[in-house]
């Protein structure tokens, strides 16, 4: 993979986000980040949300079937400056953001000030509307760089900006895989449960 990091930069303080839909190598991208960073020596900390109830467990594992070890982190404040102080990281990695409270996100956002943040997750849901605090901290100016990816539409090829759900319900957080999910341009994504759809359990 080190080959694959050459024009990865890492300034020594800011925020770095990678978001795109599912499936469009945003873990990928940001373990590329990770190993550039161990490749110059930094002291690294990469840390997902506890919420995740992939069965990756306390891995950062990308589709294409790499893995990291991880520190889980949850909605407390408290612990994750704890973890901060306790590894006193140069760079920290976040996987998976959208699903941390804004409190957390507003925290890590801060840490960004004097530390390399990067975060990848999704900032829209399926239906297209705001997932997380990613689109506030978009919305406040505070990133360095934004790193829009785009996946190949799977209906189409074009490229996708959006994750269409293929299952029903409209519950925002539903973990699945390739099963649940696939990227979409514009012309083939539909908001919309798939048609039969009867679970509308909000
Ligand atoms: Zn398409």
């Amino acid at each position: 993979m080190s080959d694959q990091t050459r024009n990865i930069c890492l300034p020594t303080k800011g925020l770095i986000l990678i978001i795109g839909p599912m499936f469009c190598g945003k873990s990928t991208l940001l373990l590329r980040h990770l190993v550039q960073a161990e490749k110059i020596e930094l002291r690294t900390l990469t840390l997902k949300p506890k919420t995740d109830t992939s069965v990756r467990g306390t891995h950062i594992s990308t589709h294409d079937g790499q893995s990291r070890t991880c520190h889980l982190i949850s909605d407390d404040v408290i612990s994750l400056e704890g973890l901060i102080f306790h590894e006193n990281p140069q760079a920290i990695f976040v996987d998976e953001v959208q699903f941390l409270s804004p409190k957390i996100m507003a925290k890590i956002s801060e840490i960004s000030l004097t530390r390399l943040v990067v975060m990848a997750g999704l900032a829209e849901d399926f239906r297209g509307k705001d997932f997380g605090a990613l689109p506030e901290i978009i919305r406040g100016g505070k990133p360095l760089k934004i790193l829009h990816l785009t996946a190949a539409c799977a209906r189409c090829g074009s490229p996708a900006l959006h994750t269409q759900r293929l299952t029903q319900g409209k519950n925002q957080i539903s973990p699945g895989g390739a099963e649940q999910y696939e990227p979409r341009c514009d012309e083939c994504w539909s908001p919309q449960p798939p048609e039969g759809s009867v679970s509308w359990n909000v």
